[in-house]
């Protein structure tokens, strides 16, 4: 749905006044990031939920002091069907005018856990710069995400003026690392305020230092447990072993049925699709993922494809007897929980039939197979054509001075699925400010300071380009 006119490549005189406006105020919003960072927000029940009070107020007086907004606000909602209020989150709001298209700018402002403070070269919580980075918990992931929308935005009020036309709503999120449990009542409840063309999720990253990415696909998840039954009870494996099939051995069959020689997947008819072609070397795979030496990788197809656009299954867990109380017993019923990641256009209802019916089929010697607690989460891919996706890549390529690529994560981020459920007409376009280096969730989390910069060019002008785009 292409509702504004086709946009114009940026051009070097904006290049050139952007980045002189970067320049000139990037010291000052790494000073803001650096802010951010010494407020442990966590949104986690075993951490002090007033960091996140604290936190939500630096964030909203950050927006508030651009005075560019109608309204700048710290709103909560209830999380899932409980009465439990989830985090502080800033919702602000600026309608467009005349006709120009309307943003929603997406980030988070908690933190993971810190982890053990003996991990971490330099403390957690105070940033510290060294080698051209920012290191401290949050540095990247998302507090990083938070500064590039706040200097964006600055940077397009200097260059446009105060009545830029282009509409901007806010929203940055206090639990995205604790599950954005209130995510979609907030969603729902904020709707109208919410409301946009396109979405910028500056939650994720780029290729490398150099190169900026788009996160174009995520693959979605399928959960599901399954009990095997062979038995009505217990039995001897003395007297009984070698005649029956106990519950333990059934299970392990059915399992291994779900994979292929090659360690491919084996359940027919999902969705498997080929991954861009970007430079990644099985040697640099095998020291990323620490695969041990002389243990192969398994599927088919480029190794992108393999983690980022064909379906993956892994047992998570089971249930049969524990090691250590073990004894000479058949087991009548054994118990496993299966998570299947789904392709980007795959569906998750059908995949799971899929799943259900390969089991059904590949239990052995008749086994009895119950389906237990099960759940899914949608597959993303972006809309590729649309304005903004155009306005994007142009942007990212001038502002890094190197043309963007489109990455896959193999993982889920389960609010975007949300988002494309609640805003089915909003393209998505999945930015960030990590690096492969940025280590997120880890210890000695960074952000580049050269990255940051770009990432803040970059929405600088995609920002300044929209508001030249008029309505088709
Ligand atoms: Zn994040």
């Amino acid at each position: 749905m292409n509702a504004f006119n086709e946009p114009q490549p940026v051009s070097e005189e904006l290049l050139n006044q952007v980045n002189q406006a970067v320049t000139d105020e990037f010291a000052h919003r790494v000073g803001n990031l650096c802010d951010l960072v010494r407020i442990p927000g966590i949104a986690w029940p075993a951490f002090d939920p007033n960091n996140l009070q604290l936190s939500a107020a630096a964030v909203r007086d950050l927006f508030a002091s651009l005075n560019i907004f109608d309204s700048v606000d710290i709103v909560t909602a209830k999380m899932g069907d409980t009465d439990q209020d989830g985090s502080p989150a800033i919702l602000a709001h600026r309608a467009a005018k005349n006709g120009k298209p309307h943003f929603l700018l997406y980030s988070h402002h908690d933190v993971q856990p810190p982890g053990p403070e003996s991990d971490w070269q330099t403390p957690a919580f105070e940033p510290t710069v060294k080698d051209g980075r920012i290191f401290g918990r949050g540095a990247a992931d998302d507090k990083a995400g938070i500064v590039a929308h706040v200097a964006a935005l600055s940077v397009l009020k200097q260059i446009a003026g105060d009545d830029f036309e282009v509409g901007i709503s806010l929203f940055i999120e206090g639990e995205e690392e604790a599950g954005s449990e209130s995510f979609r009542n907030f969603l729902n409840e904020n709707q109208a305020a919410l409301e946009a063309d396109a979405i910028i999720v500056a939650d994720s990253g780029n290729w490398t230092v150099e190169i900026p990415a788009l996160t174009t696909t995520l693959r979605g998840v399928v959960t599901q447990q399954i009990e095997v039954r062979t038995l009505d009870h217990a039995l001897h494996s003395g007297m009984y072993g070698g005649a029956l099939p106990d519950a333990t051995m059934a299970l392990i069959r059915t399992l291994a049925s779900l994979h292929n020689e090659d360690g491919s997947v084996a359940v027919p008819g999902l969705t498997h699709r080929p991954a861009a072609e970007l430079p990644y070397s099985e040697e640099a795979f095998r020291k990323d993922s620490g695969l041990l030496d002389g243990v192969s990788t398994i599927g088919t197809g480029s190794l992108l494809s393999r983690i980022w656009t064909q379906p993956s299954i892994t047992v998570i867990g089971m249930d049969t007897k524990p090691v250590d109380v073990a004894s000479n017993t058949m087991l009548p019923s054994a118990t496993a929980v299966i998570s299947m990641r789904i392709a980007p256009g795959d569906d998750p209802d059908e995949a799971t039939e899929k799943l259900r019916a390969h089991i059904l089929a590949n239990a052995p010697f008749g086994a009895k197979v119950t389906f237990g607690p099960h759940s899914s989460g949608r597959p993303f891919a972006s809309d590729t054509e649309g304005w903004a996706f155009k306005i994007a890549k142009d942007a990212l390529g001038k502002a890094f001075g190197h043309e963007s690529v489109e990455m896959g994560v193999g993982g889920s981020i389960p609010f975007i699925a949300d988002l494309t459920e609640v805003f089915p007409s909003a393209q998505i376009l999945v930015t960030g400010v990590e690096d492969a280096d940025s280590r997120a969730h880890s210890p000695n989390e960074s952000v580049h300071l050269d990255t940051l910069k770009g990432a803040m060019v970059a929405e600088a002008l995609m920002l300044l380009n929209a508001n030249a785009l008029s309505r088709a």
